[in-house]
């Protein structure tokens, strides 16, 4: 009988991989994976297993989600180990949720497996907490992509005015739009924020600014790179410290 591991690869350093993600990928007949996998991962897998590659980035799939879909459910057919091998965690922002729907309407057992998801694990090695005590009680993790189709805005802008840590993902390319929005909503053109590409890797890069000057300062982040707006951010100054480190 197949299994079909949803499984978190990590924020990119190989050792966020968790011990059971491991065991997966050493044990698995195909490994299905996407751009935001960290490839060193593969080489763990045994001889003989199957590579599909099924790249995605920030929202713009290669391949269609339910082309991916049919493909893990036609390697379950296949196949008695099949690991997804998704970036970060599966069900943040990973679309897991619908590989494993589609998964169960067929009939095909599954496991999910979660990860270190990016939206916290990346500000920390930058040296920002996404919490901290007199700082920031609470954190929200929201998709800063939004379908070119639709003219109105799915966020909900006018719930962000507190002091609650941002972490947008998927957001670079509408970084303008983003601080312009946080600044209409009433938050002083100084607030802090950040963006960081490529964290927890040793290509891992960070600008801090403010609301008014980040866009003209992050203009050559490469992907992938979040965005973190709030005070939590000037813990930098403090607490940085992988870069130099690693
Ligand atoms: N499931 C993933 C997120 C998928 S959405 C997770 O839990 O991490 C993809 C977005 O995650 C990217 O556009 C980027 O905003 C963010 N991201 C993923 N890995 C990153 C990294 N190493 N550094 C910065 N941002 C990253």
């Amino acid at each position: 009988m197949s299994k079909v591991y949803l499984t978190g690869a990590g924020p990119g350093d190989m050792e966020l991989l968790t011990v059971k993600a491991l065991r997966v990928v050493q044990e698995a007949d195909v490994i299905i994976y996407d751009r935001l996998a960290n490839p060193d991962i593969l080489e763990k897998a045994k001889n003989g297993c199957e590579f599909v590659y099924v790249g995605k980035e920030d929202g713009r799939h290669i391949m269609p989600q339910d082309e991916i879909n049919e493909t893990i459910y036609q390697n379950s057919l296949k196949h008695e180990n099949v690991v997804r091998l998704k970036g970060g965690d599966p069900f943040v922002f990973g679309r897991g949720g619908e590989e494993a729907d589609y998964l169960y309407e067929r009939g095909v057992k599954f496991e999910v497996i979660p990860g270190i998801t990016s939206a916290i694990s990346v500000p920390a090695y930058a040296g920002i907490p996404v919490t901290h005590r007199g700082v920031a009680v609470s954190f929200r993790v929201v998709t800063a992509h939004e379908s070119p189709n639709k003219k109105e805005s799915q966020i909900p802008w006018e719930n962000y005015k507190t002091d609650d840590t941002i972490i947008f993902l998927m957001g670079l390319h509408n970084l303008p739009k983003i601080s312009k929005k946080l600044m209409e909503i009433g938050k002083p053109k100084e607030y802090p924020c950040a963006v960081i590409s490529k964290g927890t890797t040793k290509d891992q890069k960070v600008v801090v600014g403010t609301l008014e000057d980040i866009v003209e300062k992050a203009v050559d982040m490469p992907t992938p790179a979040l965005i973190i707006v709030g005070k939590v951010v000037q813990l930098r100054n403090q607490l940085q410290w992988f870069e130099g480190n690693s």
